[in-house]
């Protein structure tokens, strides 16, 4: 009967519920020695000028090589990393490798351009992100000029007067800031406008929907408007087409990242890629 059935639906639900907790805490686990396992490799996606079509610089992509479950995504484990608290010691490799990597490059005479890495919400509000940087950045003989960091809105909307500090001990640092994924929070360009960024980075959703007479193409052309009016310079995210990538110049954006140029590709790749030394076509 009706009652049974509910029952039994709910024995189910329970059952998936616990399953999905033990696939939750066995990635846990895992993540938890993936750092001393070296499971962890970074991929760099080229960011293009679309003055020129050349490679301005890479944003630095965290890749986990599971042992059993093969390749996890970032949409997957960096949520369970910050929610476990694992995001740091994480990010603290992340950080180590970028500038093991920009070493290792200069060592072989390959110059590369400014690496971008993302910091999330949870490692920026942390003490001692700046000790760090500068503690990683001198030990492997980087300079801030070779770094850029991505932060999200949300890592400066919780503003409790040390962000702008914060960031301007990065300026001085001598690191380039970028916003990512503008346009899915909730902030303005105005309010951001009281931090010392560089860069904003419009999300790949309004990217996905530029076509030649879309809501999106509009609100992508004012906040490319506002943000040069702030002396910001602009990158797409997500540009998969051509046209996508006309409107965007159209606009007078100033860089793109996306499938349509290349995907993140590991780090010998990227350095070949940089020993071409060729332009996109636009
Ligand atoms: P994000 O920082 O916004 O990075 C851009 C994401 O879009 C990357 O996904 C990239 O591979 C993907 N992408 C680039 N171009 C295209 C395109 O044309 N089409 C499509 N469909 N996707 C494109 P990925 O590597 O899976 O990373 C997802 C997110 O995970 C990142 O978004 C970032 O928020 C986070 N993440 C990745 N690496 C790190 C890291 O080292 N630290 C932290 N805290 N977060 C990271
Ligand atoms: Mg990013
Ligand atoms: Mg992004
Ligand atoms: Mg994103």
């Amino acid at each position: 009967d009706a009652k049974q059935g509910g029952r039994n639906t709910y024995r189910v639900y329970q059952a998936e519920m616990n399953a999905e907790t033990g696939r939750r805490l066995s990635l846990e686990q895992d993540l938890r020695r993936a750092v001393e396992r070296e499971e962890f490799l970074l991929h760099y996606q080229p960011k293009v000028s679309l003055h020129d079509g050349r490679i301005i610089g890479a944003e630095a992509l965290l890749r986990w090589q599971h042992p059993v479950r093969g390749l996890v995504p970032p949409g997957v484990f960096i949520p369970l990393a910050e929610t476990s608290g694992l995001i740091n010691v994480v990010g603290e490799w992340v950080l180590d490798e970028v500038c093991r990597q920009i070493a290792e490059w200069r060592g072989k005479a390959i110059s590369p351009p400014c690496i971008a890495l993302n910091l999330s919400a949870s490692q920026f509000q942390r003490q001692n992100t700046v000790d760090l940087l500068t503690r990683v950045l001198a030990a492997r003989g980087v300079s801030g000029s070779e770094i850029e960091l991505e932060l999200t809105e949300g890592a400066l909307v919780s503003d409790d007067g040390d962000t702008v500090e914060t960031l301007m001990m990065f300026k001085r640092m001598g690191l380039s800031l970028a916003i990512d994924d503008f346009g899915t929070g909730y902030s303005s360009l105005s309010y951001l406008s009281r931090f010392p960024i560089d860069t904003l980075k419009i999300d790949a959703s309004f990217v996905r929907d530029l076509t030649s007479c879309s809501a999106s193409t509009e609100l992508v052309r004012s906040i490319i408007e506002m943000a040069h009016r702030l002396k910001l310079s602009v990158v797409a995210e997500g540009v998969e087409t051509a046209e996508q990538l006309a409107i965007l110049r159209q606009y007078d954006c100033d860089c793109a990242q996306g499938f349509y140029f290349a995907r993140a590709v590991p780090a010998d790749d990227f350095a070949a890629l940089i020993c071409r030394n060729q332009a996109y076509a636009l």
